[in-house]
């Protein structure tokens, strides 16, 4: 039970990667706050967590959205008095070739991946700063290293957390707040289940490990940069992708 007492706040939290990270952090002892678009959602995984005997409560929140974000970890702050881990997860797609691509795709991409990571750590480094502790830990992606056709956007989103991360990084260690990223590869979960088979055996043949990847393998790399004995680890990306890239 190594983050006893800690409170981490995952957003994205309703389902997929975010939900197995919000289980995986509570089963190490931490409340949790899941923060996600879709309230009832978000609600339904919180009475699953509770069940299993967390302390969870969820918030419904637009995280590319300044004024959804500060009123979610102003809640937050009140009803858990502080706040140790923030874990910003949300992500969306909205693939098109380039040539195709419409700039609201651009936008809301890189709004709903990017901006968000800016507006909650924002929101984080006040109240971790002030307790001298904190762990932020995004979820980046393998496609900011290797690109892929159809995802212009996705890409520079995922590139944009990493450098994003490295600077928080540099800017609040001698607060004792690390930033870290985690670039899974291809997981199971609702994002990849729309993409057509071609795509899937595609990857699956890029994958030396044979298998696709679950939330839960995510979820451990996750849980490692927000342990406290990772206080000396900051500014790194860990790659979660079956040898895929490396
Ligand atoms: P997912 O199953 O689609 O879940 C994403 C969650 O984020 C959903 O609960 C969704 O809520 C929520 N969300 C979307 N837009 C939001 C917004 N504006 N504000 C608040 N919450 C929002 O996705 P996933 O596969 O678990 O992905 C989680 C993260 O991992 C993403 O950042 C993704 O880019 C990254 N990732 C995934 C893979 C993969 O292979 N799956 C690979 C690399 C990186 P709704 O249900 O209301 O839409």
């Amino acid at each position: 039970m190594e983050l006893k007492g800690q409170v981490a706040f995952v957003t994205g939290g309703a389902r997929g990667i975010g939900r197995s990270i919000a289980g995986e952090l509570a089963s190490k002892g931490a409340r949790i706050a899941l923060g996600d678009l879709n309230l009832e959602d978000a609600a339904a995984t919180a009475e699953a967590l509770r069940a299993g005997g967390a302390d969870c409560a969820a918030y419904g929140l637009d995280v590319s959205r300044a004024e959804d974000v500060e009123k979610a970890f102003e809640a937050v702050k009140n009803n858990f008095g502080r706040l140790d881990i923030l874990v910003n997860n949300a992500g969306i797609t909205r693939d098109g070739l380039l040539m195709r691509m419409k700039p609201e795709d651009w936008d809301m991409v890189i709004n709903v991946n990017l901006r968000s990571v800016f507006l909650c750590s924002r929101e984080a480094v006040k109240i971790m700063s002030r307790q001298r502790y904190g762990r932020i830990v995004s979820i980046a992606s393998v496609v900011a290293f290797m690109g892929n056709p159809g995802q212009v956007n996705y890409g520079a989103s995922k590139a944009g957390i990493v450098g994003l991360t490295k600077t928080i990084a540099k800017e609040y260690a001698g607060r004792g707040i690390t930033a870290n990223a985690v670039a899974p590869g291809f997981i199971v979960t609702a994002m990849t289940e729309k993409l057509p088979q071609e795509v899937r055996n595609q990857m699956m043949a890029a994958i030396p490990s044979g298998k696709f990847g679950t939330p839960e393998d995510v979820a451990h790399a996750v849980s490692f940069f927000c342990s406290p004995g990772a206080g000396y680890v900051t500014g790194q990306v860990m790659h979660v992708n079956g040898g895929m890239y490396m």
